[in-house]
């Protein structure tokens, strides 16, 4: 742990220093928001256009698209996706704000500097905190992954969790919202990490506010705050909104509140925002968990925009850091009717959808028998199947390993739905994005350029700050 843990110290240290030896850059916007669909594109879009019934707000606001490919692949992982976008360098697989190797990749990257390959790299989030902004972190799934890990902490694996969450509770980041209470404790308390330490108490002894209750968020004051709604990720939207008084907060409820919060600092304030879940109901390859996923990104992204368009210092992005599932609407199904498809084919199979196949394949349980799934799937997604073909889905389910629900997707999906998918993992294609405020972008942009628009509308010059903390010796291992 320490040699891993000392090294970021140092780039804290170093970027410490940097920010005291040179005066601030000028930026032309106090605020960015920046909200992050992870794993999805313009046809999940209009799917959930046309279910909700109206224009959504992220495509009221549609501006251009963003090449997604990463160092050392065509198609990329959420990891040096949301690298891209928070430190402006395009990075390798696995890498979480951590810089490429120097050879092997697919194409030179230009903006990383000499020098700098396997050692960690300053984010907007760091950026924004050296020069006085106010900074946060909402997420739907545990604060560990990869997406929010990008904006403050650095390390070689994604999957380097422990390590990504010692690195959340130095970081100073004034709020974070999401799940993964799991992170912070040691085993002894439910938790994942090594007896005698405690993570929670950290944060406490560091002056955070923690709130554990969606309850709690309405009256929160604290402008140092944590908010840890769930053990480990939150509830996929469709299954929260069936739960009881006491359900999660909404994505776009934790936005709001977050906005409220950091807005009151004079500094101005970086916010990222992610829809963390599109992603697994594209690898699922479930459309009605994709669908209210959507819908809940498109609620928060609306509260930034209008937050953004009652005043005029605060850029708003909204993107997607890759697609997933290759989701069309259209399947073999359709080949010889597409041209006489309705509303209501596409709707209906959907409409009856009231929970998750993940959610189904919980309420299966361990003891699963084919007439608890017949009926689990009349009762939840209106899909009637004979006794023969539920074995025959309960055996490729079994089968299945870790992730049953693809399979329960796999046999629904082109029988009783005309949406297709190509894959249950991401895709290469360009992803759409929305912005809003001042330096917001327009046309066809590469990935890394989001994460330095947004640095040099704040003012931040991530080049310089990486000039600085390349000159230590040690890199992240
Ligand atoms: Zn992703």
């Amino acid at each position: 742990m320490r040699k891993i843990f000392l090294p970021v110290l140092l780039l804290f240290f170093n970027l410490m220093n940097a920010g005291a030896a040179s005066p601030p850059d000028e930026g032309f916007a106090k605020n960015v928001i920046l909200l992050i669909a992870d794993g999805t594109s313009l046809e999940q879009y209009t799917l959930a256009r046309w279910f909700k019934g109206e224009k959504l707000t992220i495509e009221k606001h549609r501006r251009g698209t963003v090449m997604t490919y990463i160092a050392d692949s065509v198609i990329a992982d959420s990891a040096p996706a949301a690298s891209a976008y928070a430190t402006g360098v395009r990075t390798a697989d696995k890498f979480i704000s951590i810089a490429a190797p120097s050879s092997g990749m697919l194409t030179p990257e230009l903006n990383c500097p000499e020098d700098a390959a396997l050692k960690p790299l300053a984010t907007i989030l760091e950026g924004a905190r050296l020069k006085g902004k106010k900074t946060g972190i909402v997420v739907t799934c545990h604060f560990t992954h990869a997406t929010p890990a990008a904006f403050f902490s650095h390390v070689r694996d994604r999957e380097d969790k422990l390590n990504i969450a010692r690195q959340s509770v130095e970081s100073g980041i004034d709020l974070m919202f999401g799940g993964g209470k799991k992170y912070l404790l040691p085993s002894s308390e439910g938790g994942v990490l090594p007896e005698g330490e405690n993570l929670l108490a950290r944060l406490k002894e560091r002056g955070y506010a923690i709130i554990e209750k969606s309850g709690e968020l309405a009256a929160l004051k604290d402008e140092k705050v944590w908010g840890i709604f769930a053990n480990d990720d939150l509830l996929p939207e469709i299954d929260r909104i069936q739960t009881g008084p006491d359900k999660e907060p909404s994505l776009a409820e934790m936005t709001g509140k977050a906005i409220e919060i950091l807005s009151k600092g004079d500094e101005g304030f970086f916010l990222m925002v992610e829809g963390s879940q599109i992603d697994w109901a594209c690898h699922a390859n479930d459309p009605a968990y994709l669908v209210y996923e959507i819908i809940a990104f498109d609620d928060a992204a609306k509260v930034a925009f209008d937050f953004a368009k009652k005043r005029k210092d605060t850029l708003v992005i909204a993107l997607s850091d890759h697609n997933t599932g290759g989701f069309s609407i259209g399947n073999r199904s359709t080949d010889g009717t597409y041209s006489q498809t309705r509303i209501e084919d596409m709707l209906n199979p959907l409409k009856k959808m009231k929970c998750s196949a993940a959610s189904i394949v919980k309420r299966l349980g361990k003891d699963a028998d084919a007439n608890k799934l017949k009926s689990l799937l009349e009762e939840f997604w209106g899909i009637s199947i004979q006794e023969q073909a539920a074995q025959e889905l309960l055996a490729t389910m079994k089968n299945a390993g870790k992730y049953p629900q693809n399979a329960l997707c796999d046999f629904v999906g082109p029988k009783y739905t005309i949406f297709g998918w190509t894959t249950h993992g991401h895709t290469g294609g360009d992803v759409p994005f929305a912005a809003y405020g001042p330096g917001a972008p327009e046309g066809s942009i590469d990935a890394p350029e989001i994460g330095r628009l947004c640095a040099e509308a704040l003012g931040i010059n991530l080049n310089k700050l990486n000039s600085v903390n390349i000159h230590r010796k040690d890199g992240v291992r």
